[in-house]
């Protein structure tokens, strides 16, 4: 009988996209399901940024190219990172990814061994604590909640740091909570990294770009500059540009590490699409008003979404930094409706009230609930009156 490798037993399947296929399962049968569990944003690339990539097919830029991106990629990320973020960065520092989930996922490969632990702040992304299982290694979860408006305590971190630990995860703006660390908080958290010099700070700057605290970015290397030597700061074109398909993303960090994710990528994809490198340029490179017009339109949509969602019996949402996520507390939802955990009660929305939703259990914040405002006011505001309606 054919056995399959021991790795594939410790992980499972993106939650977030098993709820996406039940909800194309219901739609296929003919119900009008509302989707508040997609994570990307709903709007179209921008125009400038097709042509870029017209272009270059019609140009031929259609080979090979450097594994990890091609000098001109380098050169608009490296000014990126400069402009934007302050950070210095060698071509020998960047690698460019199919996407960001490649750099998280080559990051973990290139440093991680079995022995090793990794600090998880929860709620998390959910391919953090499988990526960290694939390479043999330990998540260790650091559990917040909305009191702390989910964001880890430097108490928090101290605690959980043990002689194994090799590395930590930020991921600011957070999906799924939203929330952002302040520059302060992160100089807090720096204070104790500065104690243990084992551990590698994976910095998921993802959302950077999708918020509206009015306080200009900061990631833990601009609160805490001699984190610098030990820091992989991972982003991408997806989420900024609405670029999700074309699958471009980087790392940037200590040329070591670098130079490992760029050996074990040459063994596994080789570059990053061509063409889509040519178009993350010329989106890195070209004017920031499409990306203004996004978040102004995310902005307004949270707005609404979170004032609706605390018309809700049982619902408690707080207001979020950034991203196109909320990540209402639902206890009470959950108690008036009889469902026995989040689980059940985002089974329940689906199948009575048809609103997809995603378990916080799936980020391993259970009691919570993750919606996304990716999408059309009228389906927001339309699931709002659909769980009010449940709800009785
Ligand atoms: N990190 C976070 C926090 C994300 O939410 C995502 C996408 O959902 C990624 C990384 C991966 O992004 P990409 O689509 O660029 O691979």
């Amino acid at each position: 009988e054919l056995s399959l490798a021991q790795r594939v037993g410790r992980i499972k399947p993106s939650p977030t996209l098993a709820v996406t296929a039940k909800a194309a399962e219901l739609k296929a049968l003919g119900k009008d399901v509302y989707s508040l569990s997609a994570g990307e944003p709903d709007f179209d690339t921008p125009q400038h940024i097709k042509d870029a990539a017209i272009e270059a097919i019609n140009k031929g830029v259609t080979k090979y190219t450097a594994v990890g991106g091609t000098p001109a990629m380098k050169k608009a990320i490296i000014d990126k990172m400069q402009r934007d973020n302050a950070l210095e960065y060698k071509p020998n520092q960047i690698v460019a990814t199919t996407g960001g989930k490649q750099a998280c996922f080559n990051l973990c490969q290139a440093v991680l061994n079995a022995t090793d632990e990794v600090l998880i702040p929860a709620p998390f992304w959910v391919s953090y604590p499988d990526m960290v299982l694939l390479a043999d290694a330990t998540p260790v979860f650091m559990y917040t909640t909305a009191e702390t408006r989910f964001k880890i305590t430097p108490e928090q971190l101290e605690r959980a740091i043990t002689p194994r630990t090799k590395m930590l995860w930020l991921n600011s703006p957070s999906n799924p909570s939203g929330m952002a660390y302040t520059k302060a908080e992160l100089a807090a958290l720096g204070e104790v990294l500065l104690k243990h010099p084992q551990i590698v700070i994976a910095s998921d700057d993802m959302y950077e770009k999708i918020m509206w605290t009015g306080e200009p970015y900061a990631n833990i290397v601009n609160a805490c500059p001699a984190l610098y030597d030990r820091t992989v700061i991972i982003h991408a074109v997806s989420k900024t540009y609405s670029m999700t398909g074309w699958r471009l993303g980087w790392a940037a960090g200590p040329a070591p590490i670098i130079k490992a994710m760029a050996d074990i990528q040459s063994q596994q994809t080789s570059n990053p699409n061509s063409i889509a490198q040519v178009a993350a340029a010329a989106a890195l490179n070209g004017d920031q008003g499409c990306v203004a017009t996004m978040v102004e339109a995310f902005k307004a949509r949270h707005d609404r979404l979170v004032a609706d969602l605390n018309t809700v019996a049982g619902v408690k949402c707080l207001p979020v930094d950034g991203t196109f996520y909320v990540f209402p507390n639902v206890e009470g939802l959950m108690a008036k409706l009889g469902a026995k955990d989040d689980l059940e009660l985002s089974e329940m929305l689906l199948q009575k009230a048809l609103v997809a939703v995603v378990p916080g259990s799936a980020f391993g914040s259970p009691g919570h609930i993750r919606l996304s405002f990716a999408t059309s006011d009228k389906v927001l505001q339309g699931s709002v009156e659909r769980i009010k309606a449940l709800a009785g």
